[in-house]
Parts: structure tokens; C-alpha cells; sequence
């Protein structure tokens, strides 16, 4: 294990909750109301597991083969895929994580109900939507994010958790505010449509760069990598 790598997470680690913190005050809530998730790809499993010691309780991994390679070693842990998600690899994540953050359409929900009803379990997804309309992401636009949570929602083994959503990577601190707002309007509009809301209680939205605003405008999970390990040293593709 580099010293280095554990030295710099204890340093980040302190300062991210510190800042969850005084975020979920600013926005009339508890720190524990906030769920903190270490994005870890690229990140070494010896890493992965000093931050569980240190308190980190949910990890996500964006890469099928990646986390299937780490998962084995790692402390007990609650296990999230964020990741974009082909529909060939769905059968080697379904019943090995506890939440699904990207469900971008629903030829992919449709998938995930499959192979959820074969293995009989029920798995837990949120709907990705692509807040800023770009053409390089993945999701449901804001207008058919809705339409496509109640569609998701219809089909066996499937529960929808909430939305998530990767904004557009912006140059000002603040500047996706709006993204924020927007999705949690949506998320707010969801638990209004759903006959059976109770589901309904995650919004994962917010990165190293942007969480503080993301939680301030109602974020309740947020995503992050480099803030807590520091730059990845490997390129990560999309
Ligand atoms: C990598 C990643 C993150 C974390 O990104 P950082 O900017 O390193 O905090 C969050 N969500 C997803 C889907 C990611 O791929």
C-alpha cells in the first residue's frame, strides 16, 4: 500500500465531510441525511479498503470488468454501479451490487428486469438523466426522464430508487446549479406520479468538482473520486 495515497485520503476524507457537513446546513439538513459514495475507479483495492476502515460506507465502480476483478477483496462495504452500463454485461452486475445509478434507457431497465427475474431477486435502479441535453452522455432527457421512471417502474424485479445525473462539466463553481435545480423539480414531480412513492428517495447528483452545489440544491447522494483519492493516474474511458 503507498503511504502516499493513504495519507492524501485521510487529509480529503476529513475535508469532503466537513464540507458535506456545512452543504447539508446550508440546505436545512443533517449531515447523515447525505450519503457520501467514493467513485473508485482506477483507485487500488489496498486504498479502497483503508478508506471502508476509515468510514467510507458505499463504494461505486464504473467498469463491469474492473469491479469484478476488485469486488472480491473489498471490506464489507455497501457496492453501487455507476457506470453507463451495456446490456451484454447486465447478467455479471445484477445481484452483485445494492443500486444501479445508471439506467439510461429502457431497453437497459428492460434487461436488468430480465436477468433479475431468472436470478429471483429484485434489483435496485436509479434513472439516469442527462441534464444538459449533450450528445456525448448517456440518459433520459429531463423531458422523458419522468415517462421513463413510471415505464421502468412497470416491469417485474425492478425497483426505481430516484434519478441520478452527470451535468455538464462546467467552468465556475456554481455554474450547474441549475442542472441541480432541474433535477431535483424532477425528482420532487416523480414522487408526485408514482402510486407507490416510497420507493423514491435518492437523488445522485454531484462530483469532486460540484457537490457542494449539488447538495445545496437537494442532492441526498453524492459521487466522488477525486476529491477523496486524488487525480486518478490512469485515463478512465466513458
Ligand atoms: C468518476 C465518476 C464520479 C466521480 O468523479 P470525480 O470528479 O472524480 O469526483 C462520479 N460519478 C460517475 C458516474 C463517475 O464516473
Amino acid at each position: 500500500m503507498e503511504r502516499s495515497s493513504v495519507s492524501i485520503f485521510d487529509e480529503n476524507y476529513r475535508r469532503v465531510l466537513e464540507n458535506i457537513e456545512a452543504a447539508a446546513a446550508r440546505s436545512g439538513r443533517r449531515p447523515s441525511d447525505i450519503t457520501l459514495l467514493a467513485a473508485t475507479k482506477t483507485v487500488d483495492v489496498s486504498v479502497i479498503n483503508h478508506a471502508i476502515e476509515k468510514g467510507v460506507k458505499y463504494i461505486g465502480e464504473n467498469r463491469v470488468q474492473e469491479f469484478l476483478s476488485k469486488e472480491p477483496y473489498y471490506l464489507p462495504v455497501h457496492k453501487h454501479f455507476i457506470g453507463h452500463l451495456q446490456t451484454n454485461k447486465v447478467k455479471d452486475i445484477v445481484g452483485r451490487v445494492e443500486l444501479i445509478h445508471s439506467v439510461d434507457s429502457l431497453h437497459l431497465a428492460k434487461e436488468i428486469s430480465r436477468q433479475s427475474q431468472k436470478k429471483n431477486i429484485t434489483s435496485n435502479v436509479l434513472i439516469e438523466v442527462n441534464a444538459g441535453g449533450e450528445e456525448s452522455k448517456f440518459g433520459f432527457t429531463p423531458e422523458n426522464a419522468i415517462e421513463g421512471a413510471l415505464e421502468a417502474a412497470e416491469l417485474p424485479n425492478i425497483r426505481v430508487c430516484g434519478l441520478m445525473s452527470i451535468p455538464p462539466v462546467c467552468a465556475a463553481p456554481g455554474e450547474n446549479a441549475k442542472f441541480f435545480e432541474l433535477l431535483y423539480k424532477l425528482f420532487i414531480d416523480i414522487k408526485a406520479q408514482y402510486k407507490d412513492n416510497s420507493n423514491i428517495d435518492t437523488l445522485s447528483m454531484g462530483m469532486s468538482d460540484d457537490y457542494v452545489s449539488a447538495i445545496e440544491c437537494g442532492a441526498n447522494m453524492v459521487r466522488i473520486g477525486t476529491a477523496l483519492f486524488g487525480r486518478r493516474q490512469t485515463p478512465v474511458g466513458k
